[in-house]
């Protein structure tokens, strides 16, 4: 099987990424880059472009014919594009319905075959890496993009000379890196995306190990690029007061590249010298600057994702608690003041905990934020997660990801024919789960275990697995215990385990393999239990109102059998008549639904509870009274 890469074609940079012997990892090219940036150089008409690192370094000195951002341009039309975004240091073309074209060197390109030259530079680096022909791609793209983007997107691909296998999108990919759909049903999380040029806060809802996009909000001309002209300005302004050159356009860029590089280095340091030597041949600059400083340039920038942020909650309807995990994503949230600022507005738990102990006492136990998980190289989680997409597409995958969660519920059969749940559906394996269980008839010997797989309520309505019987010694119903467990090894096999508590006899089975279930099968059965979900529901209510009415009724006629005679005449028919209802309110049981009236049944119950109180006290006295003539109490 021809292997499937993972591409995270970004306005920035781009990656490539495929999976290892079940470990996901980043390609990088033959110079030890694994970001690529997505710039492209065209030296001259025909000549072949020049991609990535080269191109960006080319950038300042060839503005005309070096592409960079055109991500911005897929699959738009010119009329859809601001003037003002169409203002780059490349000429950029489109009005109208017709799509965006960049002329250089007499030819006029689309942003797809720029695109195309950046995927072609990531292909030829994977080929490298992996020794053979890489043809098959997974591409990822922001949730907003439409069709037409999303089409462009793939177009590029195939004229890179891949089979687009799939796009995703970039926050899917990214909580795929993260390991998230490992998470329980229905967690919720936040992916907030800060790149070079644009800004998207995604908000996920993982449903049946899918996650759906609920809300997406951003801001596409909002970066790391624009926090790095902060710091640009603040040097110009320096630059001038010290006495330095114009600006010009080569000097700017030299400052820009000076800029961001120091902007990289105080996320990890907390000041930093930035020196441009011989910025003419008689001026040279330095200057320290310190992370405060840095922050106090850029926060407010930084500050305006904010607003994207509780849109996008209010557009999914919920509340910054309700969700489970923040994760962040792009280069630029490695910068410690976006991670405290994103913790702070989304009430994140480890936020709190930095502010120390005044608070601890009473924020303590209320404390319910999402987890802000960093455990994931920001700039690599999108490509990362595209490789493991392309990686369960390709089959790869299929022992780690898809198999590691039970695609259904596993239970037992109960007494009146119920389905009782072990190991709910969804749950990671390997996993272990057991109960207790007793008989519900007197003088039983045997228990029958039988294994069920399914959603439905009653038993009949599920797949069976298998089943085996456990002997035990004659006792009255209620006594004999035997504990089942379950367990879910690594490989998806279920052993049930049986044991009779009182002489720890047991037995082991194996079932079949409680997880390779066809995919179509798993969701035939979960729609059957959405659909049936209400005559379920009344088929269980009925078998257990049911079985605690034959209970009290047995009880009841034994308790008349007993000392009926010392009870009162009137009491003693309450009772009788209550137990005639009781009776009456079972018989309306159809035999075509398995269901009777549930509510006669239950006031019924009651009515009858009411009237063996005499009864039970009585006997209850002469309960006591034996026991204590036992003990020689009373004679
Ligand atoms: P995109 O998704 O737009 O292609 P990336 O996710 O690669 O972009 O992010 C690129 C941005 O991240 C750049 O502005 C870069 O300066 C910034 N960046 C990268 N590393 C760091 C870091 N350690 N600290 C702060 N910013 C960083
Ligand atoms: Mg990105």
């Amino acid at each position: 099987m021809p292997k499937i890469v993972g591409i995270d074609l970004g306005t920035t940079n781009s990656l490539v990424a495929t999976v290892d012997s079940g470990i996901p990892y980043v390609i990088a090219d033959a110079d030890g880059q694994r970001l690529c940036p997505s710039v492209v150089h065209f030296p001259a008409a025909g000549a072949a472009p020049v991609v990535g690192l080269a191109a960006n370094r080319v950038r300042v000195l060839h503005p005309a014919t070096t592409a960079y951002s055109v991500k911005r341009f897929m699959g738009r039309r010119g009329a859809d594009i601001p003037r003002e975004d169409m203002l780059l240091t490349y000429p950029v073309r489109g009005d109208g319905a017709g799509p965006v074209t960049i002329p250089i060197h007499g030819r006029d390109f689309t942003p797809e075959e720029i695109s195309a030259e950046v995927l072609k530079k990531l292909k030829f680096a994977a080929e490298a890496d992996l020794g053979e022909h890489v043809t098959r791609a997974v591409i990822t793209v922001p949730a907003y993009f439409n069709d037409a983007q999303r089409n462009a997107t793939k177009r590029a691909g195939e004229l890179a000379g891949f089979t687009v296998e799939r796009i995703i999108n970039e926050p899917t990919a990214a909580a795929l890196a993260y390991g998230l759909d490992r998470l329980k049903e229905h967690s919720k999380i936040a992916v907030y995306d800060l790149g070079g040029g644009t800004f998207d806060l995604s908000i996920l809802e993982l449903n049946a190990g899918v996650f759906q996009v609920l809300a997406t909000h951003g801001n596409t001309r909002l970066g790391g690029d624009d926090l790095d002209k902060r710091l640009v300005d603040f040097l110009a302004k320096r630059i001038k007061a010290s006495g330095g050159p114009e600006l010009t356009w080569p000097l700017l860029a030299r400052l820009r590249e000076a800029a961001e590089a120091a902007k990289i280095r105080l996320s990890t340091e907390t000041e930093t010298e930035i020196s441009l030597p011989f910025l003419t041949p008689d001026f040279s600059f330095s200057h320290r600057v310190t992370r405060d400083e840095l922050e106090r340039l850029m926060r407010d920038l930084i500050e305006q994702t904010r607003a994207h942020c509780l849109r996008a909650l209010a557009d999914a309807k919920l509340e910054a608690r309700q969700l489970d995990q923040v994760i962040l994503v792009g280069g630029q949230t490695r910068m410690p003041l976006v991670r405290r600022l994103v913790s702070e507005w989304f009430g994140c738990a480890e936020f709190e905990e930095e502010r120390g102990s005044l608070r601890l006492g009473d924020s303590f136990h209320e404390r319910s934020g999402p987890l802000l998980n960093t455990s994931q190289n920001p700039d690599e989680a999108v490509a990362l997660g595209a490789a493991i997409q392309a990686a369960i597409l390709s089959g790869e995958f299929k022992n780690l990801l898809l198999l590691d969660v039970t695609p259904l519920s596993l239970g037992l059969e109960t007494f009146g024919g119920l389905m009782n749940v072990i190991i709910p559906r969804n749950s990671t394996i390997p996993v272990k789960a057991g109960e207790v269980f007793t008989t519900a008839v007197d003088h039983q010997r045997e228990m029958l275990i039988h294994v069920l797989q399914g959603e439905r309520e009653r038993a009949a309505d599920n797949w069976s697995l298998g089943q085996f019987a456990v002997q035990f010694e004659r006792a009255p119903r209620g006594v004999p215990r035997v504990g089942v467990q379950f367990e879910i090894d690594a490989n998806g096999i279920l052993h049930v385990l049986a044991r009779d508590l009182k002489t720890g006899a047991q037995h082991v089975v194996e079932m079949k393999s409680a997880v390779d279930v066809a995919d179509a099968e798993v969701q035939r059965m979960v729609e059957e239990s959405v659909e049936h979900a209400f005559e379920d529901l009344t088929a269980r209510r009925w078998i257990e109102a049911k079985l605690k009415a034959q209970e009290v009724l047995t009880a009841a006629q034994s308790g008349l059998t007993e000392c009926g005679a010392e009870l009162d005449a009137a009491a003693r028919s309450q009772v009788e008549l209550a137990v005639t209802e009781l009776q009456a309110a079972l018989a309306t049981e159809s035999p075509a639904t398995k269901t009777g009236d549930v509510a006669r049944l239950k006031a019924a119950h009651t009515a009858l509870d009411t009237a063996t109180q005499p009864l039970a006290d009585l006997l209850m006295d002469k309960a006591m009274e034996a026991i204590l003539r036992q003990r020689g109490v009373v004679s």
